[in-house]
C-alpha cells in the first residue's frame, strides 16, 4: 500500500525515534500474535448493505440472516426513522462542531424557539442556534438572518455545506440509521472501512481506526498500548481527555509545564529507565489557541528514545499547506507517531474521532481499546458527511479554492485571512489577545461574571460568543473565547470587532 510505503521511506529522524519506532513495532506485534495464540482475535466483517434482520457481507453471495444486532424492535433502518433523520439533516445541518453548552444545543421542531426570538426576549438561558453556520457559510446578511456566530469549531464552514449535507442523506438512505451494534460484532459497514482509508492516506499514515468522538479515541489509546513498564510525559495543559485517558493507563505519569522543552527535556532524562515513553501534547490548544513546538518535542523525542503523540481536534483541516494539521505547519509528519483527531469541528462538525499511525498499533487498538470495543458504531449518517468534507479537502474544490482565494497568510492556505483582522483590531482597540494567529482568538478579561456579562450583551448585538471561565480554564484567567471561521467575512470581523468595543466599554473593560 503507497502510504506503507511513503511512511517507512520518509522515517528517519534521527536513530533513537526510529529505534522508538522499531521497538514499538517490535512490543505491539508481539501482543498481536500473542491475542491469535490465545485464539481471542476479534475479526470484522464487512456489512455491504443496511442494518436488519438479512444483511448482505463482502465476500459472500446472497442474503444472510442476522442474528447479531441489538435491533431490538428492528427499527434500526425503518424507512419512518431514516425519513425523520434526513429531515433533520435538511433542516438543521450536519453537525454543531460544538458541545452542547458552547454553541451546539438545537430544538426541534419549536420554531418559535429560534435565535430571533430567544435575541429578544431570553439571553440569560440556554443559547439555541438553527442556521447559523449555514448563515456564516452563504455569506449573506447575518444580521438579518440571524446571529453571527463566532463560537462553533466549524473552522472551514463545512457543518452545513450542502455536499456534506447531502452525502449524510445518501448514506442514511443507503445504509440505514445505525447499526445497532460495536463495530467487532456486526457494526463494520463498508463506508466505516473506507473512511478508516481515507483518513490514513489524509494523514499519511498506514492505518486509521473510528471512535464514537475523539474523547473516546483519546480514553482508548494509552491503557491499550501503554503498561507499568512505560511512561507519558504530558503538557500541564492537554486537553481534558487526553488527562483521563493517562489516567485510565497504568504507565509511569510525568507532566510537564505548559510548552516548556527545559521541563520536558528533564521529564525526558528521568524517564529513560522505562521501556517505552511516549510525549503527549495537544497541536493547537483549545482554550488558549497557542500552538505546540512539535519541531522541539520531536528532536527531544529523538534524542531520548521517545515516541510522540499529537491530539490534532484543533488543527486537522485547515492547519499546515494542505491542512493536515500541526505536523505539517512544522514540518514533522514523518517524525509524529499518533495522531488522534475529531469529525466533529472542521471536518463536517457532526460526531466521530480517530486514531492513526502504525498499522499494527492500530490492530491492537481494534483488538484492546474499550472504547471501541464496547461502544456502538458511528452512524452511517456521520460516516457520510465526514468522508465528504475529507472528500472536499483533499479534491481542491470550488469551496477550499473560495476560501484559498481569501487566505494572504502563506501558512494557512485554506482559511483565515481574518484571523490577524480581528486580533490586530481588537488589540489597537485594547483588548488582550491571547495564542498565537491561530483562529481561536481568546478575549482575556480576567473576571468570570465579566466574561459572562459582557457574552450576553454581545448575544444582544447579534453576536453569539461564550464567556469561559473556571474549571474550563485556570482562575482568574477568565476569558471570551472568539472562533474565527473561514467563511466569516471581513464585514463580519467588524461587526463582532464594534460590539466588542461597545460593550466592553458599557462594562468598564474598555477606558
Ligand atoms: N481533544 C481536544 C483538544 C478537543 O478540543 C476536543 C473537543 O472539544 C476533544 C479532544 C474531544 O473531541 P470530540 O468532540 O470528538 O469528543
Amino acid at each position: 500500500m503507497w502510504v506503507s510505503s511513503v511512511w517507512r521511506a520518509t522515517l528517519s529522524p534521527g536513530r533513537r525515534a526510529h529505534s522508538a519506532l522499531a521497538q514499538l513495532r517490535g512490543i505491539v506485534e508481539g501482543e498481536l500474535e500473542g491475542i491469535r495464540g490465545a485464539g481471542t482475535w476479534k475479526s470484522e466483517r464487512v456489512i455491504t448493505s443496511r442494518q436488519g434482520p438479512c444483511i448482505h457481507v463482502d465476500g459472500i453471495s446472497g442474503g444472510i440472516l442476522n442474528f447479531c444486532a441489538n435491533n431490538y424492535l428492528g427499527l434500526s433502518s425503518h424507512p419512518e426513522v431514516i425519513q425523520a433523520g434526513v429531515q433533520a439533516l435538511e433542516e438543521f445541518g450536519a453537525g454543531l462542531s460544538s458541545t452542547r453548552f458552547i454553541c451546539g444545543t438545537q430544538i426541534m421542531s419549536c420554531p418559535f424557539l429560534r435565535p430571533q426570538f430567544l435575541w429578544a426576549n431570553c439571553i440569560n438561558f440556554l443559547r439555541l442556534i438553527t442556521e447559523i453556520s449555514e448563515t456564516a457559510l452563504q455569506g449573506c446578511d447575518s444580521w438579518a438572518a440571524g446571529i453571527l456566530n463566532f463560537c462553533a469549531n466549524n473552522y472551514l464552514g463545512l457543518s452545513s455545506h450542502p455536499e456534506v449535507i447531502q452525502a449524510g442523506v445518501q448514506a442514511l438512505e443507503e445504509f440505514g440509521a445505525g447499526l445497532s451494534s460495536t463495530r467487532f460484532i456486526c457494526g463494520t459497514q463498508s463506508i466505516h472501512k473506507n473512511l478508516e482509508a481515507k483518513i490514513a492516506h489524509f494523514h499519511q499514515r498506514e492505518d486509521a481506526i473510528l471512535y464514537p468522538s475523539c474523547f473516546d479515541a483519546n480514553a482508548g489509546l494509552f491503557e491499550a498500548l501503554l503498561t507499568p513498564e512505560d511512561a507519558v510525559l504530558s503538557d500541564e495543559l492537554n486537553h481534558a481527555s487526553i488527562i483521563d485517558g493517562i489516567r485510565l493507563c497504568k504507565a509511569h505519569k510525568y507532566r510537564y509545564s505548559h510548552l516548556d522543552m527545559a521541563d520536558l527535556e528533564a521529564k525526558l532524562k528521568e524517564a529513560q529507565k522505562h521501556r517505552l515513553r511516549l510525549v503527549a501534547t495537544d497541536g493547537a490548544f483549545s482554550m488558549d489557541g497557542d500552538i505546540a513546538p512539535l519541531q522541539e518535542i520531536c528532536s527531544l523525542a529523538a534524542r531520548y528514545g521517545a515516541l510522540v503523540f499529537v491530539d490534532e481536534c484543533h488543527a486537522t483541516g485547515f492547519l499546515g499547506p494542505t491542512g493536515r494539521g500541526t505536523d505539517e505547519l512544522l514540518g514533522v509528519m514523518d517524525q509524529v507517531t499518533i495522531i488522534n483527531s475529531t469529525l466533529g469541528k472542521a471536518l463536517g462538525g457532526a460526531s466521530g474521532g480517530y486514531t492513526t499511525g502504525p498499522e499494527p498499533l492500530i490492530s491492537l487498538l481494534r483488538q484492546r481499546s474499550r472504547p471501541y470495543l464496547f461502544s456502538n458504531s458511528l452512524p452511517p449518517a456521520v460516516v457520510g458527511c465526514a468522508s465528504k468534507a475529507l472528500d472536499l479537502l483533499m479534491e481542491n474544490n470550488a469551496i477550499i479554492q473560495s476560501i484559498a482565494a481569501k487566505t494572504r497568510r502563506l501558512q494557512l492556505p485554506v482559511t483565515f485571512s481574518c484571523v490577524p483582522r480581528f486580533r490586530s483590531k481588537m488589540e489597537a482597540a485594547g483588548f488582550t489577545i491571547s495564542g498565537v494567529d491561530h483562529p481561536i482568538c481568546p478575549v482575556m478579561l480576567g473576571d468570570a461574571r465579566l466574561s459572562s456579562q459582557m457574552a450576553d450583551d454581545m448575544l444582544k448585538k447579534g453576536i453569539f460568543v461564550i464567556g469561559f471561565n473556571y474549571p474550563v480554564v485556570p482562575k482568574g484567567k477568565a476569558r471570551i473565547r472568539v472562533q474565527i471561521s473561514a467563511v466569516h467575512s471581513e464585514e463580519d470581523i467588524d461587526r463582532c470587532v464594534e460590539a466588542f468595543v461597545e460593550v466592553g466599554r458599557l462594562h468598564g473593560a474598555l477606558p
